[in-house]
Protein backbone atom coordinates (compact mmCIF):
# COMPACT_ATOMS: atom_id res chain seq x y z
CA UNK A 1 0.00 0.00 0.00
CA UNK A 2 2.87 2.33 1.06
CA UNK A 3 4.29 1.65 -2.91
CA UNK A 4 0.90 2.16 -4.46
CA UNK A 5 0.39 5.58 -2.77
CA UNK A 6 4.32 6.18 -4.05
CA UNK A 7 3.24 5.94 -6.93
CA UNK A 8 0.29 8.10 -6.50
CA UNK A 9 1.96 10.75 -5.30
CA UNK A 10 4.34 10.98 -7.83
CA UNK A 11 1.85 10.91 -10.62
CA UNK A 12 -0.13 13.76 -8.76
CA UNK A 13 3.77 15.49 -8.05
CA UNK A 14 4.37 15.17 -11.77
CA UNK A 15 0.30 16.80 -13.18
CA UNK A 16 1.15 19.47 -10.61
CA UNK A 17 4.73 20.68 -11.07
CA UNK A 18 5.37 19.05 -14.33
CA UNK A 19 9.10 20.08 -13.49
CA UNK A 20 9.65 17.53 -10.58
CA UNK A 21 9.39 14.68 -13.14
CA UNK A 22 12.66 13.44 -12.70
CA UNK A 23 12.04 13.11 -9.16
CA UNK A 24 9.13 11.75 -9.28
CA UNK A 25 10.67 9.31 -11.25
CA UNK A 26 13.80 9.07 -9.38
CA UNK A 27 11.56 7.51 -6.23
CA UNK A 28 9.17 4.96 -8.67
CA UNK A 29 12.41 3.95 -9.83
CA UNK A 30 14.13 3.42 -6.18
CA UNK A 31 10.84 1.81 -4.57
CA UNK A 32 10.71 -0.73 -7.30
CA UNK A 33 14.45 -1.34 -6.25
CA UNK A 34 14.01 -1.53 -2.78
CA UNK A 35 10.79 -4.29 -3.48
CA UNK A 36 12.54 -6.29 -6.28
CA UNK A 37 15.64 -6.61 -3.93
CA UNK A 38 13.60 -7.51 -0.51
CA UNK A 39 11.48 -10.25 -3.17
CA UNK A 40 15.49 -11.37 -4.02
CA UNK A 41 16.39 -12.02 -0.66
CA UNK A 42 14.50 -15.15 0.84
CA UNK A 43 14.62 -14.28 4.86
CA UNK A 44 13.47 -10.79 4.53
CA UNK A 45 10.45 -9.63 6.78
CA UNK A 46 9.91 -6.46 4.51
CA UNK A 47 6.97 -8.12 2.29
CA UNK A 48 5.13 -9.66 5.01
CA UNK A 49 5.35 -12.07 7.84
CA UNK A 50 8.51 -14.91 6.96
CA UNK A 51 9.31 -18.04 9.05
CA UNK A 52 13.01 -17.99 9.30
CA UNK A 53 13.44 -19.64 12.66
CA UNK A 54 10.39 -21.63 14.43
CA UNK A 55 8.72 -19.74 17.43
CA UNK A 56 10.26 -19.07 20.61
CA UNK A 57 8.07 -21.60 22.41
CA UNK A 58 9.57 -24.25 20.37
CA UNK A 59 12.44 -23.75 20.58
CA UNK A 60 12.47 -23.60 24.46
CA UNK A 61 11.38 -26.79 23.85
CA UNK A 62 14.83 -27.97 22.11
CA UNK A 63 12.51 -28.37 18.57
CA UNK A 64 14.23 -28.21 15.46
CA UNK A 65 12.32 -28.53 11.63
CA UNK A 66 13.80 -30.20 8.70
CA UNK A 67 12.30 -29.35 5.62
CA UNK A 68 12.47 -31.01 2.37
CA UNK A 69 11.80 -29.26 -0.96
CA UNK A 70 10.92 -30.31 -4.80
CA UNK A 71 9.23 -33.77 -4.44
CA UNK A 72 7.89 -36.50 -4.05
CA UNK A 73 10.81 -37.85 -5.89
CA UNK A 74 10.48 -42.32 -6.16
CA UNK A 75 14.19 -42.76 -5.87
CA UNK A 76 14.85 -40.36 -3.04
CA UNK A 77 11.73 -39.82 -1.02
CA UNK A 78 11.56 -43.34 -0.01
CA UNK A 79 14.78 -43.45 1.28
CA UNK A 80 14.43 -40.13 3.63
CA UNK A 81 11.18 -41.67 5.02
CA UNK A 82 13.21 -44.57 6.41
CA UNK A 83 15.69 -42.78 7.43
CA UNK A 84 13.39 -39.98 9.55
CA UNK A 85 11.73 -43.42 11.00
CA UNK A 86 14.82 -45.01 12.35
CA UNK A 87 15.46 -42.14 14.30
CA UNK A 88 12.41 -41.32 15.11
CA UNK A 89 12.24 -37.74 13.76
CA UNK A 90 9.37 -35.68 11.91
CA UNK A 91 10.01 -33.43 8.58
CA UNK A 92 7.77 -31.40 6.64
CA UNK A 93 7.71 -31.68 3.05
CA UNK A 94 7.57 -28.40 0.85
CA UNK A 95 5.79 -30.84 -2.45
CA UNK A 96 5.22 -29.74 -5.99
CA UNK A 97 1.48 -30.30 -6.60
CA UNK A 98 2.38 -31.31 -10.00
CA UNK A 99 4.36 -34.62 -8.54
CA UNK A 100 2.04 -35.02 -5.85
CA UNK A 101 -0.42 -36.06 -8.23
CA UNK A 102 2.82 -37.87 -10.42
CA UNK A 103 3.29 -39.91 -6.80
CA UNK A 104 0.08 -39.99 -5.14
CA UNK A 105 1.25 -43.03 -3.08
CA UNK A 106 4.23 -41.34 -2.47
CA UNK A 107 2.79 -38.69 -1.13
CA UNK A 108 0.15 -40.53 1.04
CA UNK A 109 2.86 -42.58 2.46
CA UNK A 110 4.65 -38.96 3.67
CA UNK A 111 1.20 -38.18 5.57
CA UNK A 112 1.17 -42.05 7.35
CA UNK A 113 4.65 -41.88 8.54
CA UNK A 114 3.76 -39.00 10.21
CA UNK A 115 5.47 -36.55 8.48
CA UNK A 116 3.70 -33.14 7.00
CA UNK A 117 3.44 -32.22 3.28
CA UNK A 118 3.28 -28.33 3.06
CA UNK A 119 2.60 -25.82 -0.58
CA UNK A 120 5.40 -25.08 -2.30
CA UNK A 121 3.36 -24.42 -6.04
CA UNK A 122 1.72 -26.54 -8.50
CA UNK A 123 4.53 -26.64 -10.74
CA UNK A 124 7.77 -25.00 -9.76
CA UNK A 125 7.55 -22.36 -12.09
CA UNK A 126 11.16 -20.99 -12.11
CA UNK A 127 9.26 -17.30 -13.34
CA UNK A 128 7.55 -17.42 -9.82
CA UNK A 129 8.27 -14.25 -8.63
CA UNK A 130 7.91 -12.08 -11.74
CA UNK A 131 4.10 -13.43 -11.69
CA UNK A 132 0.79 -11.09 -11.16
CA UNK A 133 -1.33 -11.52 -8.27
CA UNK A 134 -3.62 -13.78 -10.42
CA UNK A 135 -1.13 -16.17 -11.55
CA UNK A 136 0.22 -15.88 -7.99
CA UNK A 137 -2.62 -17.39 -6.38
CA UNK A 138 -3.41 -20.06 -9.42
CA UNK A 139 -0.22 -21.78 -8.59
CA UNK A 140 -0.54 -21.22 -5.01
CA UNK A 141 -4.42 -22.75 -5.25
CA UNK A 142 -4.04 -25.70 -7.55
CA UNK A 143 -1.45 -27.14 -5.19
CA UNK A 144 -3.34 -26.99 -2.39
CA UNK A 145 -6.21 -28.60 -4.30
CA UNK A 146 -3.83 -31.43 -5.45
CA UNK A 147 -2.40 -31.82 -2.37
CA UNK A 148 -5.64 -31.90 -0.36
CA UNK A 149 -7.12 -34.16 -3.13
CA UNK A 150 -4.31 -36.94 -2.92
CA UNK A 151 -4.09 -36.66 0.68
CA UNK A 152 -6.62 -35.41 2.72
CA UNK A 153 -4.73 -32.94 4.34
CA UNK A 154 -4.53 -29.20 3.42
CA UNK A 155 -1.13 -27.80 3.76
CA UNK A 156 -0.76 -24.70 6.46
CA UNK A 157 2.58 -23.53 4.76
CA UNK A 158 3.57 -22.14 1.70
CA UNK A 159 7.56 -21.98 0.33
CA UNK A 160 8.10 -20.25 -2.50
CA UNK A 161 10.44 -21.76 -5.91
CA UNK A 162 13.53 -20.57 -4.59
CA UNK A 163 12.69 -18.50 -1.76
CA UNK A 164 12.11 -15.87 -4.54
CA UNK A 165 8.83 -13.72 -4.40
CA UNK A 166 7.07 -10.23 -5.10
CA UNK A 167 4.97 -7.79 -3.02
CA UNK A 168 1.71 -9.79 -4.47
CA UNK A 169 2.31 -13.31 -2.35
CA UNK A 170 1.15 -11.78 1.23
CA UNK A 171 -2.31 -11.11 0.36
CA UNK A 172 -2.87 -14.15 -1.51
CA UNK A 173 -1.36 -16.03 1.28
CA UNK A 174 -3.05 -14.17 4.09
CA UNK A 175 -6.77 -14.85 1.93
CA UNK A 176 -5.61 -18.91 2.02
CA UNK A 177 -4.52 -18.50 5.57
CA UNK A 178 -0.86 -20.29 4.60
CA UNK A 179 2.19 -19.26 6.52
CA UNK A 180 5.58 -18.17 4.53
CA UNK A 181 7.93 -20.30 5.81
CA UNK A 182 11.56 -19.99 4.63
CA UNK A 183 14.72 -21.21 6.65
CA UNK A 184 17.67 -20.67 9.05
CA UNK A 185 20.27 -22.16 7.18
CA UNK A 186 20.10 -24.09 3.72
CA UNK A 187 23.08 -26.58 2.37
CA UNK A 188 22.74 -25.47 -0.95
CA UNK A 189 22.24 -29.77 -1.95
CA UNK A 190 21.11 -29.11 -5.57
CA UNK A 191 24.18 -27.68 -6.19
CA UNK A 192 27.16 -29.12 -4.21
CA UNK A 193 27.47 -32.56 -4.06
CA UNK A 194 30.09 -32.64 -1.18
CA UNK A 195 28.13 -34.21 1.51
CA UNK A 196 31.04 -32.66 4.39
CA UNK A 197 30.35 -28.97 2.85
CA UNK A 198 26.55 -29.38 2.77
CA UNK A 199 26.66 -30.92 6.23
CA UNK A 200 29.13 -28.41 7.95
CA UNK A 201 26.75 -25.36 6.30
CA UNK A 202 23.48 -26.88 8.08
CA UNK A 203 24.41 -27.90 11.29
CA UNK A 204 27.83 -25.78 12.20
CA UNK A 205 25.70 -23.71 14.70
CA UNK A 206 22.64 -25.99 15.14
CA UNK A 207 20.38 -25.01 18.56
CA UNK A 208 16.70 -25.33 19.31
CA UNK A 209 14.02 -23.12 16.99
CA UNK A 210 16.17 -23.87 13.51
CA UNK A 211 14.43 -24.21 10.44
CA UNK A 212 16.94 -26.26 7.58
CA UNK A 213 16.48 -26.79 3.98
CA UNK A 214 17.28 -30.14 2.30
CA UNK A 215 15.51 -31.68 -1.34
CA UNK A 216 14.65 -34.82 -2.16
CA UNK A 217 13.84 -33.14 -6.00
CA UNK A 218 16.47 -32.01 -7.74
CA UNK A 219 19.28 -33.50 -4.80
CA UNK A 220 23.11 -33.16 -6.23
CA UNK A 221 24.91 -36.39 -6.21
CA UNK A 222 28.22 -37.10 -5.04
CA UNK A 223 31.23 -38.55 -6.64
CA UNK A 224 29.94 -41.81 -6.05
CA UNK A 225 26.41 -41.02 -7.81
CA UNK A 226 24.66 -41.21 -4.45
CA UNK A 227 22.10 -38.39 -4.10
CA UNK A 228 23.82 -36.11 -1.61
CA UNK A 229 20.77 -35.78 0.91
CA UNK A 230 20.81 -39.25 1.66
CA UNK A 231 24.16 -38.90 2.91
CA UNK A 232 23.70 -35.51 5.01
CA UNK A 233 20.39 -36.32 6.60
CA UNK A 234 21.30 -39.17 8.78
CA UNK A 235 24.23 -37.02 10.09
CA UNK A 236 22.04 -34.24 10.75
CA UNK A 237 19.14 -36.55 12.62
CA UNK A 238 22.73 -38.13 14.59
CA UNK A 239 23.60 -34.28 15.32
CA UNK A 240 20.52 -33.65 16.14
CA UNK A 241 19.77 -36.24 19.02
CA UNK A 242 23.47 -35.95 20.38
CA UNK A 243 22.18 -32.50 21.33
CA UNK A 244 19.31 -33.04 22.81
CA UNK A 245 17.37 -31.73 20.02
CA UNK A 246 14.28 -33.01 18.74
CA UNK A 247 13.39 -32.73 14.87
CA UNK A 248 9.34 -31.62 14.64
CA UNK A 249 6.84 -31.14 11.49
CA UNK A 250 6.64 -27.00 11.80
CA UNK A 251 3.11 -28.02 12.32
CA UNK A 252 4.22 -29.18 15.62
CA UNK A 253 5.71 -26.40 16.16
CA UNK A 254 2.80 -24.70 16.57
CA UNK A 255 0.50 -27.60 18.26
CA UNK A 256 3.03 -29.69 20.01
ZN1 LIG B 1 11.98 -25.65 -4.62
Amino acid sequence: MASAALHLGAGAATLLRPRLWPFALGAVALNHLVLTATGLWPKSRLLGPNWTRLPADSACRGEVAITIDDGPDPEVTPRILAQLGHYGARASFFCVGERVERYPELAREIVRCGHSIENHTQRHRHTFSLLGPRAIQAEIARAQDSIARVTGVSPRFFRAPAGLRNPFLEPVLCRMQLRLATWTRRGFDTVSGNADVVYRRLVSSLQGGDILLLHDGHSARTVAGAPVVLEVLPRILDAAQSRGLKPVTLQQAIDP
